[in-house]
């Protein structure tokens, strides 16, 4: 009977155990009770000194479920963050595309401006010269 129950303990509890309401860590029990045999539970640690003030108390399986459910809307949130990131990631390059086309563009204008002053002097001296 130890033994299984030691051996259920390590497979149901891969988990940190949970903080009570006082802050401090829960302790894992075993329930000897009719209606939930052998089901562990995380309880406040005071409560075995008779303090039943805090009255932290929550099944291992549920605590587990609750914390599983979290861990799944949490990497959500992270891959959501992660697109995010990506998004802003092609913003920025798509903004230095644009700030390079209109550098190149201010360059070919000054180009172009400079082979106009060209041609009208060449006109000019060919007209007077
Ligand atoms: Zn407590």
């Amino acid at each position: 009977m130890a033994s299984s129950q030691s051996s259920s303990f390590s497979n149901d509890c891969p988990l940190e155990s949970p903080s009570c309401w006082c802050g401090l860590k829960t302790r894992l029990k075993t329930s000897h009770t009719k209606s939930n045999p052998g089901r562990s539970f995380f309880a406040c640690p005071k409560y075995d000194m008779g303090d039943t003030r805090c009255g932290f108390f929550i099944w291992t399986d549920i605590f587990n479920l609750l914390d599983q459910n979290l861990r799944t809307r949490e990497n959500k949130v992270w891959n959501m963050w992660d697109d995010v990131l990506l998004r802003e990631y092609e913003v920025q390059k798509r903004e230095d595309q644009v700030r390079e086309r209109e550098r190149m563009l201010k360059k070919n204008q000054r180009i172009l401006l400079w082979l106009y002053w060209v041609v009208v002097i060449v006109i000019v001296l060919a007209w007077f010269g």
